[in-house]
């Protein structure tokens, strides 16, 4: 608990009607999208670089814990001051486009934007920002940077890692820093930018970020095809990429979840679908997308797909993503309760991985549709159990356990896109030995030595 005898400082700071502590406030800020809850002391909504600066030498003299805090929709309680302390918002204020550099093809932006807002600007420039986390409504930048956000168009375009530039952030002392440059190359120096993607406001509170933009490309169409089984659909994925396919997304949807869009969604696919690949596809000029198009046909045709459709219009194109954009709500027919995780393989690893997770899903009794991007190989997994029951929400946690030490064992990651936080911190043991964890440990303490910034986050 702060004493209140320092809110008297932080409204010194951020002005009037830029601090709160009222019951309303703490609770509004006590959630992400884990559903977990835990009020801070106070929020503050700093107006620039400077003020974060100085909130932040001042609660590292008075050792005062703060959270960084984007949109809230993290998925592992990243936002979450599991400790009380302050939440540090930047919707308020630290929200502004701050420059698009048509020359340079980049944007700088404050930590606040939104996804979809960089994203409509810069399209309307003729700029693309590719990482499309499907949060993009309203997770902001300074989030995705945080947890190195991916999304649907990760397979040819990359992930939020991708397009980090450069970074200014302020250490846990209030020094401000400047990571990278707005020049593609760069070598001089630790890639501090690096560091700091991805490390979930445990390091540092990022204040000012610049991207890389691409141009927007001209056409685009969307496909699905429907597969006997998850190894026909698999092998359609490699077949077609190793002959030169490049398609945007190519999400993966198995019989489960198939099954599941029907009874919700009464969306017509044959009853026998074992899987579904469903993807977009871009390009310039219209050729390419009729080369494209004929690799995926002919690849997935020869892989025993039985139904291939590609849109001839937009309305086409949101009837092809309908299923897979709503996947998701629609699996809950298995369950109350739905124990996702994000994990990614080696893309090879696919099929034996799902193979496994199934084999795990019965030992205990419980569902476990999976879908997701099966172009960069990261799956949801759904284990899909009883919430009020609490022996089947001890074994779910079991099935997710054995679940991650399968995808270790793989080559794989605990998380391909919502990282670690609260929830996954449990598990660090598996994916890294002593001397790795050590390794985090002593660069969170280089960079945070009072441990200020998101305690109790990714296991440090
Ligand atoms: C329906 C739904 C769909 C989603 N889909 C995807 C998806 O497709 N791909 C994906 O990757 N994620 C997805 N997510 C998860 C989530 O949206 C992303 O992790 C997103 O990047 C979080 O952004 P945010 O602004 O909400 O950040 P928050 O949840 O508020 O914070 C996330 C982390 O970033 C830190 N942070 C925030 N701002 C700063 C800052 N300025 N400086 C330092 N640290 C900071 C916080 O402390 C926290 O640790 C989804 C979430 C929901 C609810």
């Amino acid at each position: 608990m702060i004493d209140k005898k320092h809110f008297k400082v932080f409204k010194d700071i951020v002005g009037d009607g830029n601090i709160y502590d009222d019951k309303a406030h703490m609770i509004a800020y006590s959630y992400d999208a884990t559903r977990e809850r835990f009020e801070p002391d106070c929020v503050l909504f700093p107006r620039d670089e400077e003020e974060v600066s100085k909130i932040l030498r001042y609660c590292n003299e008075h050792k005062i814990l703060i959270t960084p805090r984007g949109a809230g929709s993290g998925f592992t309680g990243g936002a979450l001051p599991i400790n009380g302390g302050i939440v540090l918002a930047f919707e308020k204020h630290m929200n502004k486009i701050l420059e698009i550099d048509m020359d340079n093809m980049l944007a700088i932006v404050q930590p606040g934007v939104i996804n979809m807002t960089l994203q409509k600007h810069v399209e309307e420039l003729g700029l693309f920002y590719p990482p499309d986390p499907a949060s993009e409504n309203y997770s902001t930048l300074g989030g995705n940077v945080s947890e190195n956000a991916g999304g649907m168009r990760a397979a040819k375009y990359g992930i939020t890692k991708d397009y980090v530039m450069a970074l200014r952030a302020v250490l846990a002392n209030g020094e401000i820093i400047r990571a990278g440059k707005r020049t593609i190359k760069d070598v001089a120096g630790y890639n501090i930018a690096g560091i700091l993607t991805a490390s979930e406001g445990t390091l540092a509170v990022i204040t000012e970020i610049t991207l890389k933009l691409l141009p927007k490309p001209k056409f685009a169409s969307s496909y699905m095809a429907v597969f006997p089984s998850v190894d026909n659909a698999m092998n359609a994925v490699f077949k077609s990429l190793s002959l030169g396919a490049n398609p945007v997304a190519m999400e993966f949807i198995d019989a489960l979840s198939i099954k599941a869009i029907k009874e919700k969604l009464g969306i017509n696919l044959p009853e026998n679908a074992g899987a579904l690949l469903i993807g977009d596809i871009d390009g310039n000029v219209k050729e390419e997308i009729e080369f494209q198009t004929k690799i995926l046909e002919e690849s997935f045709k020869e892989n025993g797909a039985n139904d291939f459709k590609v849109s001839k219009s937009e309305d086409e194109r949101k009837e092809i993503w309908n299923a897979r954009k709503n996947v998701s709500q629609c699996v809950t027919i298995y369950g109350s309760k739905k124990l996702n995780e994000d994990i990614s393989v080696p893309r090879s690893k696919l099929p034996d991985a799902l193979r496994e997770i199934y084999k795990i899903g019965e030992k205990y009794g419980f569902s476990v549709p999976c879908f997701g991007h099966a172009g960069d190989g990261n799956i949801h997994v759904n284990v899909m159990v009883d919430g009020s029951n609490k022996k089947e929400l001890e074994d779910g946690h079991c099935a997710i356990e054995e679940i991650f030490k399968l995808i270790v064992d793989m080559g794989g990651t605990l998380s391909g896109e919502h990282g670690i936080g609260l929830s996954k911190a449990p598990f660090m043991d598996i994916a890294f030995n002593k001397a790795e964890l050590q390794l985090f440990k002593e660069i969170k303490k280089a960079f945070d030595p009072n441990n200020i910034l998101n305690p109790g986050k990714m296991g440090l």
